[in-house]
Parts: structure tokens; C-alpha cells; sequence
């Protein structure tokens, strides 16, 4: 235990010295980088899967053939969830680095809008966004919040089915996003992988572009992924919100200690 938390501490430094000397630094995160503030993942301990069938309920054929069935199952409970949501350390210590000059995108696999409500200003919503719903059939779009769920499925003013203004197992990513998340993680220098169990594709193949164009790839995750020990230079294992709201402060001290030379 006393030797795993001395390799944590050196990563996390190595980590921080790497940051604090580049200003082409990016970060792909995915539903862990949320779990500390209360939204379950998918995979992983805990996971929604573990409860229901992601392709009874996550697919948009699934969600076509019974929309009602998943909006009782999955989307009124993510509703709930989501809506009670704030960010935690991990998403207010990205917000920082973007503060410190240092951070220039997030591309995140989240729907649930934290990295904005932390602050970060340029946030890549590779799957979309749950803030937003979508009329299947005029495309109208009304925000969550605003939705009745009285009626289940919840319908537009034209009579149409809402759905979540997300991307379903099924669906394409919407083109502008995939092509800005590949240009910026060829241009990146270090790309922070965050919370991401990196099995869900095109999200998973960004960190392979980074590498493959040059960039110092750092995991930060409890478990390892297939990016581990072939994609990744190095994992930092824990809980986000813990190691980023270290690496931040050792950011801080290296770029005062910088200053005062
Ligand atoms: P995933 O559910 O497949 O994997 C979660 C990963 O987070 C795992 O690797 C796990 O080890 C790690 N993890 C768990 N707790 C952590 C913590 N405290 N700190 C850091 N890491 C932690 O997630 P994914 O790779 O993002 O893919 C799932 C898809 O599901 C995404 O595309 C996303 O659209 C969607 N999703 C979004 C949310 C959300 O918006 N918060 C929540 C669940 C699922
Ligand atoms: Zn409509």
C-alpha cells in the first residue's frame, strides 16, 4: 500500500510536470469523471449495466419500437439524476487548468453538462447533450427542464414523440463534433484521458490519433482500459476528482515556483 501511494504521488507530479510545461493540452472524459457527483456509469462497478440491458434500452432501434418503455426505464431516472447533479473536484479542477491558460478543450462522452456548469468554455459534446430534447417528428427542440412527465412519453406542441437530444447505440456521431475531436487530438500535446472505459467507438480511437501525432497520453482511472500500457504513456489509478484536484495544485506550485525564478 506504502509503495502504491509513493508511485501515485511520482505520477501525479510527473503528470503536473508535464502539464505546467505545455500549452496544447486536451482532455476525453467519459462517464467517470461524473460518478463523483452522484450519475452512475455504465460499466464498471455500480454500472447501469449491471441493472438493464444497454441494447433493450440504449438503442435507438429500442427506443423507436417502445419509446414509452424507455423513458419509464432509463430516461425518467437519468432525468432525475442528472437534474440533481453538480460538479465535483475533477470537473472544477479541468475548469481551472482552462483558467490557468493551460486546458483548451474538453471532448467529453457526458451528456450531463457539468464541465460547462464547472466553467470550462469549450466543451466537445461527442454524444450530445441531455439538457436538450428533440421532436421525432418536427425536430423542435425544448429543453429537459421544461418537459411534462405526465404524459409518458412526453410530446411536443406538434403531437410528436420527445426523445433526449443524445446520440442512441446506433446512431452516427454528428459529423462537426467527430471532425473538431480528431483535429484537435492531432494538434493536442497531452491528452488527459479521463473516466472513460474507452470501449465505446469513434470516442476510444481519439487517444490513438494524439499518439500517433506525438502527444504524452495520461490515463486518470481506477481500473485499467485497452489503452493501457499500449496507448497510454501512463495510468494514474484512483478516483478523478482526488488525483486532477492534486495534479492542479502541483501545477500551481510549479508555475509560481516559475515565476519567482
Ligand atoms: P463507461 O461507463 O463505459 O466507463 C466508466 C469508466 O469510469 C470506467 O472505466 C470506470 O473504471 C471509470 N470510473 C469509475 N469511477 C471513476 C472515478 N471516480 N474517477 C475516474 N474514473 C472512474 O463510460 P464511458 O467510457 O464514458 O462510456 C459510456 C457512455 O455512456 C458514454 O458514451 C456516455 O455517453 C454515456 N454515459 C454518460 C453519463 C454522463 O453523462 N454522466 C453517465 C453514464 C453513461
Ligand atoms: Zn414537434
Amino acid at each position: 500500500m506504502k509503495t502504491e501511494n509513493i508511485i501515485m504521488e511520482d505520477l501525479i507530479k510527473k503528470a503536473a510536470k508535464d502539464i505546467a510545461g505545455s500549452n496544447k493540452v486536451i482532455a476525453l472524459t467519459g462517464a467517470g469523471v461524473s460518478v463523483e457527483s452522484g450519475i452512475p456509469p455504465f460499466r464498471g462497478e455500480g454500472g447501469l449495466w449491471e441493472k438493464i440491458d444497454p441494447m433493450e434500452f440504449a438503442h435507438i432501434d429500442a427506443f423507436l419500437r417502445d419509446p414509452a418503455k424507455v423513458w419509464n426505464i432509463l430516461i425518467r431516472e437519468m432525468k432525475d439524476i442528472v437534474d440533481k447533479a453538480r460538479p465535483n473536484d475533477a470537473h472544477k479542477g479541468l475548469s481551472k487548468l482552462e483558467k490557468l491558460g493551460i486546458l483548451n478543450v474538453i471532448i467529453t462522452q457526458n451528456v450531463d453538462g457539468l464541465h460547462q456548469m464547472a466553467g470550462n468554455s469549450d466543451v466537445i459534446e461527442f454524444h450530445g447533450n441531455f439538457a436538450w430534447q428533440k421532436c421525432l417528428d418536427c425536430g423542435k427542440k425544448i429543453e429537459t427542464f421544461k418537459i411534462s412527465l405526465n404524459e409518458i412519453p412526453p410530446k411536443c406542441s406538434c403531437g410528436g414523440i420527445l426523445r433526449p437530444d443524445c446520440v442512441f447505440f446506433g446512431e452516427m456521431i454528428p459529423p462537426e463534433h467527430l471532425m473538431r475531436s480528431r483535429k484537435v487530438s492531432y494538434e493536442c500535446d497531452i491528452m488527459l484521458v479521463i473516466g472513460t472505459s474507452a470501449l465505446v467507438q469513434p470516442a476510444a480511437y481519439m487517444p490513438v490519433i494524439a499518439k500517433e501525432s506525438g502527444a504524452i497520453v495520461i490515463e486518470i482511472n481506477p481500473e485499467s482500459t485497452p489503452l493501457t500500457g499500449s496507448i497510454s504513456n501512463y495510468l494514474i489509478r484512483g478516483n478523478a476528482g482526488k488525483i486532477i484536484k492534486e495534479i492542479v495544485a502541483e501545477v500551481e506550485r510549479l508555475m509560481q515556483s516559475i515565476k519567482n525564478v
